[in-house]
């Protein structure tokens, strides 16, 4: 029991206390040490620390897959910054000058899918908003921000021409926009696109069995021995486990959240996730969590749900995502019934929404 306690204490300290639910690993394969495989490796890229765990007898398979993840996602970070040199900044630049820009194979599936997010959650995720979270300051790493926020002139006069997702012309693998106002910024999904490649080189590497952690947002893959993989969602409030997640083959789980990344001026506090359609921070819910079948779209769809409100589960429902729940700022969880079934050990209530008449 006390190495089960140590091993969790070290496992809670050593991961990045992001948004407003945290993910933690529950190792539950400490109950049973000599059959033991687990390779456990970190790495800190996207401003989080990252953790690939590994249940192989491969110490050498796993750590040669470890290192090429960790290649591509420091040249992912270079590459698709929205604010810093890069290919996403050399795209932004042509776009607003009018150009048209040929892309990569890999880099129309990043950006179409963002896009088609985009049109799924009817506008809440929208990934062409460099501009305003420039504006806010929230292309910054380091958190929290403390400058004053933006004039309400300034942030009308950028809502004016806000990029949406008609802006963006595509004829085969060229894109082209009639808006100088666009601006890609992945922030949303560009940790769930990592994830999934993560998994990608996993599975080259022959491996069956892992969970890659990026700061609270994961994906597994086969299951740790005997037993699937199993998380923790944390209370934002008090680090407290509020309940535990068992992770299917293949499932990534994702939360957005406002606790570790905002900006902190005047006594007052705006998070990190902008609403396109008034381009201020949200303040309704304070986190999301969700599951998808793969990172990309359970990353667009948690910041998605954030932005929605009290309409999150319809927004949810027209992203495909069956699984999510919610935490508000007065603390309370509401989850959709497929994501009540899936939650053990539970500390909180959650309300499952009647449906809402009206639609979106
Ligand atoms: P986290 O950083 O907690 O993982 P998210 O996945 O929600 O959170 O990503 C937040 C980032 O997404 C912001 O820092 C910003 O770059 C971008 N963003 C903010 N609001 C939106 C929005 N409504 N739609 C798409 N991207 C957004
Ligand atoms: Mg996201």
């Amino acid at each position: 029991m006390a190495r089960i306690l140590m091993l969790l204490r070290t496992i809670i300290n050593t991961i990045t206390k992001k948004a407003a639910i945290i993910l933690i690993f529950i190792m539950l394969a400490a109950c049973q040490p000599q059959d033991d495989l687990t390779n456990k490796r970190q790495l800190f890229v996207f401003g989080t620390v990252i953790d690939v765990v590994i249940w192989s007898d491969d110490e050498a398979r796993a750590s040669e897959a470890v290192s090429v993840i960790s290649e591509r996602f420091n040249e992912m970070h270079t590459q698709w910054h929205a604010w810093k040199p890069g290919r996403l900044q050399s795209i932004n630049k042509q776009l607003q000058g009018g150009q048209a820009v040929k892309l990569t194979v890999e880099e129309s599936k990043v950006l179409k899918s963002s896009l088609k997010f985009s049109q799924l959650s009817q506008g809440h995720f929208n990934p062409l908003m460099g501009a305003v979270i420039n504006l806010w300051g929230f292309h910054n790493d380091e958190y929290p921000i403390t400058t004053p926020p933006p004039t309400l002139e300034s942030i009308n006069s950028l809502l004016e021409s806000a990029p949406q997702v008609s802006d963006i012309h595509w004829s085969d693998n060229e894109i082209s926009s009639g808006n100088p106002n666009v601006w890609f910024d992945l922030g949303g999904i560009a940790k769930g696109y990592a994830v999934d490649v993560a998994v990608e080189i996993l599975q080259q590497h022959g491996i069956q069995h892992a969970i890659i952690n990026a700061g609270g947002d994961l994906r597994a893959l086969g299951q740790k021995g005997e037993t699937p993989w199993t998380i923790a969602i944390q209370s934002p409030k008090n680090w407290q486990p509020l309940a535990l997640i068992k992770v299917n083959e293949n499932e990534a789980i994702f939360t957005s959240g406002n606790y570790q990344r905002y900006k902190a001026f005047d006594g007052k506090r705006y998070a990190h996730i902008i609403d396109p359609l008034t381009y201020y921070p949200v303040s309704e819910i304070v986190s999301a969590t969700v599951i998808a079948k793969d990172g990309m779209l359970a990353d667009a769809a948690a910041t998605a749900l954030v932005v929605a409100g009290k309409k999150w589960h319809l927004v949810a429902e027209q992203m495909g995502i069956a699984e999510a729940l919610v935490v508000d700022a007065d603390n309370r969880c509401f989850a959709t019934q497929a994501m009540r079934v899936r939650l053990s050990d539970r500390r909180i209530t959650c309300e499952t929404p009647k449906p809402l008449t009206g639609g979106l």
